[in-house]
């Protein structure tokens, strides 16, 4: 399928529609969008959860087990409130550097600099990266030490990660880094080939990437989505 719609949930909250499938990824606080009757309207339906944290895990996902073909949780998800209502053929949990081959889509789980994983999915000819709260974390107030903590992290993790080749990048942009706040997007969209990057997690302030993000030798199409409910429509 050469189209997708990407629509915006809240915080690093998306759906991405490709025909009548659906992936949801990291739901957490839905305003705007018929998310029940989208789920209703399709066939297949994939619902991931990067980690734990509420911004990024809401049990509510686990009431939607007859619409939804497969979770794939990390695992650190394992024994939050909810999960073990899920029938257990439907769920995969996945913790780093893991694989989960379900025919019609390949998952494959990298690192985070913060809690649980980040996904990398193969569907329908598309290549989709969805960081969850993998991110250079540079807090301005932070002591050297752990500034030079962060940053190594995250330059390991980026390692991992320079093989990929995406159409979309879902990536953090957190407001509250200020200046620092798109390090970590600019590294990655240096280090790994990416063709479309969807800034999320913005925590407050809107980001305004500059004119050729990262460089002008190799930028990247970007999309920073402020109201819920807000669309994209990529094609190739
Ligand atoms: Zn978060």
């Amino acid at each position: 399928m050469d189209r997708l719609e990407v629509t915006y949930l809240f915080n690093s909250g998306f759906v991405v529609k490709c025909g009548r499938d659906l992936l949801i990824f990291d739901y957490y606080l839905n305003p705007t969008v018929g998310l029940e009757q989208l789920m209703a309207d399709s066939e297949n339906v994939w619902v991931f959860s990067s980690h734990r944290h509420a911004d990024h895990y809401n049990p509510v996902i686990c009431d939607w087990q007859e619409r939804v073909t497969h979770y794939f949780l990390s695992d650190d998800i394992r024994y939050e409130t909810g999960v073990h209502k899920i029938k257990q053929e439907k769920v995969v949990f996945m913790k780093p550097y893991e694989q989960a081959d379900m025919k019609t889509l390949q998952v494959n789980s990298f690192g985070s600099t913060d809690e649980g994983i980040s996904f990398s999915v193969e569907w329908k000819g598309w290549r989709i990266f969805h960081a969850g709260d993998l991110n250079w974390w540079h807090w301005k107030g932070d002591t050297p030490e752990n500034i030079r903590m962060a940053a190594e992290g995250f330059k390991t993790e980026l390692a991992k990660l320079q093989h990929l080749k995406l159409d979309i990048a879902f990536f953090p942009v957190d407001s509250r880094l200020e200046e620092y706040r798109a390090l970590g997007a600019e590294a990655f969209c240096r280090t790994v080939q990416v063709d479309n990057l969807v800034a999320m997690h913005t925590r407050g302030e809107a980001w305004t990437a500059p004119a050729y993000f990262p460089d002008k030798e190799r930028p990247v199409t970007v999309w920073c989505p402020v109201q819920s409910g807000e669309g994209r429509t990529f094609s190739k």
